[in-house]
């Protein structure tokens, strides 16, 4: 059953989310989830409760190992849910890996998978398979075959290089994102042996540039929030670069609302709303501290993301827990940006045009009541 949140947290907060998401104008689609097949129609209702109309399942699966499960729960459900695969990794030191995985990327699209999610392993944690002790890099030739199949089989490929900045910075009270390392040791990469956050980056980005005819999104605000200027320069580079926000507000929130504003103008038809929910076992709000969020967190969370979108608000809440003791401040988007960034481009490019269902606004309107969820 759900937990309830804290008194106080729904004294200071609950009336205004609740008025919040009464006045929310528009549909949102979430690009960025990890769900189980078990849990897949769950999240669906959840969602929807919170006006999210429509979902991306970063966690597919790979063919023959979860991903035909996590198909077939998200058939069932009106198109409202996509479904990435994802690459077969502990295949990695067998023969042509790259063609083998291209080859299971072109079944998954047969079957009805709609992306390809590569979590941040690459680069982090994938053996090199003929370089005993190192780590396979981002941009090593071998992956190219899987790079190309996905830009052939128009599934736009969700992309998590590296972490935030201060993973990569030493451990201790200087380190301001100590409570989430402090919980979570092994999100550390401090440690040497680990490549630095730059040559990633930049190894992600000289994929890019090889690949222009593939699609890729950036998660988490191309794994760069922190500095804006280099995530526009790099949207500005690669055309076929689109960048998701999930989980990275408490950093693109700390900057200047003007600029923020600026960039979100800039490249409205290339930013993705998404939040990093994870709801299998347990929940996850982009990140997860000592205790587990209840269902009754998730109207919260998604509510204090409408909130830092659509108001001017200064010094609101981090939606997601433990990402540091800062506020941010709202940036209050114009209308047309919003519906961009909150639906438009991800209908587009993850839903098809022609995408089955009912129409957003009718999916709002016969989703249950939130307060079923309590
Ligand atoms: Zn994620």
């Amino acid at each position: 059953m759900a937990v309830a949140p804290a008194a106080g947290k729904w004294q200071d907060r609950g009336m205004l989310s609740l008025i919040t998401l009464l006045l929310l104008p528009r549909p949102v689609i979430d690009v960025h989830v990890h769900t189980t097949p078990e849990r897949t129609a769950l999240v669906a209702d959840v969602l929807a409760a919170n006006g999210v109309t429509r979902f991306v399942n970063l966690s597919g699966g790979t063919v023959g190992d979860g991903l035909e499960e996590s198909l077939d729960a998200a058939r069932d459900l009106d198109g409202r849910v996509a479904v990435c695969a994802n690459i077969a990794w502990r295949r990695v030191a067998e023969p042509d890996f790259g063609a083998g995985q291209a080859a299971m990327l072109a079944r998954a699209r047969a079957l009805g998978a709609r992306c390809l999610k590569i979590s941040k392993a690459l680069g982090l944690g994938v053996p090199d398979p003929s370089a005993p002790g190192k780590l396979l890099a981002v941009d090593d030739p071998r992956l190219d075959p899987i790079w190309a199949a996905a830009g052939r089989l128009g599934m736009p490929v969700f992309i998590h290089t590296g972490d935030p900045k201060a993973f990569f910075e030493p451990l201790g009270p200087g380190n301001e994102r100590m409570a989430e390392l402090g919980v979570h040791p092994d999100w550390s990469f401090a440690d040497p042996v680990f490549p630095r956050r730059e040559a990633l980056l930049a190894a992600r980005d000289r994929v890019l540039a090889r690949h222009p005819q593939t699609t890729f999104i950036g998660v988490h605000f191309a794994n760069n929030p922190e500095d804006l200027d280099y995530v526009a320069a790099t949207l500005a580079a690669h055309p076929n670069l689109y960048v998701d926000v999930a989980a990275r507000l408490p950093e693109i929130g700390r900057h200047d609302p003007a600029k923020v504003r600026a960039v979100f103008g800039r490249f409205a038809d290339r930013i993705l709303f998404g939040t990093d929910l994870g709801i299998t076992r347990g929940i996850m709000l982009g990140s997860v501290g000592k205790n587990r969020p209840g269902l009754a967190d998730v109207f919260l969370f998604y509510a204090d993301h409408f909130r830092w979108f659509e108001t001017s608000r200064r010094r609101l809440p981090l939606p997601t827990p433990i990402q540091g003791s800062w506020t941010i401040d709202g940036v209050a988007l114009p209308a047309d940006v919003l519906d961009r960034v909150y639906h438009r481009n991800a209908l587009k490019l993850l839903f098809g045009a022609d995408a089955p269902g009912p129409a957003d606004a009718d999916a709002l309107d016969t989703a249950p009541p939130w307060s079923d969820y309590f």
